[in-house]
């Protein structure tokens, strides 16, 4: 059975394989260039699930993401709920100290990532020509052909065909596991020794080590590990649910990836953490993801012609093949920046900002 997205009836026909922060935000630039776009996304619809994932709760929203959001207009009613954050709490067994983020009162932005994503989908939904398959889940893409195999979760195999591929399907992303096929993908991952669980005090965060995971088997062991480490935080988070949220919530993995390029000749583009995943100890994970479609763009801009153009609304196979081709020269370099910078933040959180406040007394691990 087929699902044609391909040019019918002359369109130019784009499939964003991942409906999350990331593709629903490419989704609504490549839709205002009046280009026919279907988000295939394998979970059911954000929107209409009462629990998501038990991925991070909230995010730090930078400038560099608000600059993605602007660049596709879909800043509004979604800026106006964001907290600004001034100063991170440390603690060190029963003291706490609050470290300002910047000198002159600067501040990153705390924003819901569900609300984000049902954001972005909403946005990217007022475009006539957009659509959605939830519960779709890509499972191999022939880029010569332009034809994606979709799994539903019937078990039926549904095919798809798109005149641009692209893959914004998360860090263990398959569209880039099939273009290492066809490109001679230079890839490197890297997982570190730390691992997250949320727990709700309102919502945080704990990163430490799989070891020190391992070693809590039971809610005695974790009651003595907040007291010993964090004794502040057990009247605010409450011990029922410290131990319900510690033993029911998936723990995650924390892993950096780069690879390059990120294209196949005018047939495919990956997008955020497929491309390059990195640690959230920066902060900028979503943020250079929004940062890709905005870069993205503009070399459409200059390559395609503006959006709205004619040239940009049906551009040649060449033409989007140039534009792909320098996408992943330019945003090579400074994508690998960004996850080695984070990369260095890991260290930093995870114990230099102790050394600011208490020198003698370092835990390795951060709420
Ligand atoms: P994802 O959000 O992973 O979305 C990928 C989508 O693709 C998902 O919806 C998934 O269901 C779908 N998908 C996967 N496989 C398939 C398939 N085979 N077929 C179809 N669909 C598929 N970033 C920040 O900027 N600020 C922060 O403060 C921050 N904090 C973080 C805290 C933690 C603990 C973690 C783990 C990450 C944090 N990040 C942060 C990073 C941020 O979460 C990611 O960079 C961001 O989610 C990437 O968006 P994405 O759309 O590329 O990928």
């Amino acid at each position: 059975m087929s699902s044609p997205t391909r040019s019918q009836n002359g369109e130019f026909s784009v499939a964003v394989v991942g409906g999350g922060l990331v593709g629903s935000l490419a989704a609504v630039y490549f839709a205002s260039r009046g280009w026919t776009v279907t988000v295939y996304e394998l979970r059911e619809d954000i929107r209409t699930v009462k629990q998501s994932s038990g991925r991070s709760i909230n995010l730090a929203l930078s400038a560099r993401g608000i600059a993605g959001l602007e660049g596709a207009g879909v800043g509004k009613g979604l800026l106006d709920t964001l907290i600004p954050m001034k100063a991170r709490m440390i603690h060190v067994g029963n003291s706490q100290s609050s470290q300002n983020y910047g000198y002159f009162n600067e501040a990153i932005n705390s924003v819901d990532r569900k609300l984000v994503n049902q954001h972005l989908l909403n946005m990217a939904e007022t475009h006539k020509n957009v659509s959605f398959k939830f519960q779709y889940e890509v499972l191999s893409i022939d880029f010569d052909k332009k034809v994606l195999n979709f799994k539903k979760p019937d078990g039926t195999v549904v095919k798809a065909t798109a005149d641009l591929i692209v893959g914004t399907d998360g860090a263990f992303s398959r569209v880039r596991r099939e273009l290492m096929r066809v490109t001679r993908m230079n890839f490197m991952q890297e997982y570190i020794e730390h691992a997250y669980v949320e727990l709700n005090m309102p919502p945080v965060t704990l990163f430490m080590p799989w070891s020190n995971f391992e070693a809590i088997k039971s809610p005695t062991d974790l009651m003595l590990f907040f007291e010993q480490k964090f004794p502040d935080t057990i009247p605010l988070i409450g011990k029922e649910l410290l131990v319900k949220d510690y033993f029911k919530n998936p723990k995650g993995s924390l892993i950096s990836i780069k690879c390059k390029p990120y294209h196949y000749k005018s047939s495919c583009v990956i997008l955020g953490d497929a491309a390059h995943a990195m640690v959230p100890f920066y902060g900028q994970g979503m943020n250079c993801g929004f940062e890709d479609c905005l870069v993205l763009d503009e070399i459409f801009d200059r390559v395609l012609g503006k959006r709205g153009s004619a040239g940009s609304a049906r551009p040649s196979a060449e033409k989007v093949a140039k534009a792909l081709e320098e996408y992943s020269e330019l945003r090579n370099p400074d994508a690998e920046a960004i996850c080695d910078l984070a990369l260095n933040n890991y260290v930093e959180m995870r114990s230099s900002v102790t050394k600011l406040f208490l020198a003698p007394l370092v835990p390795k691990t951060v709420i």
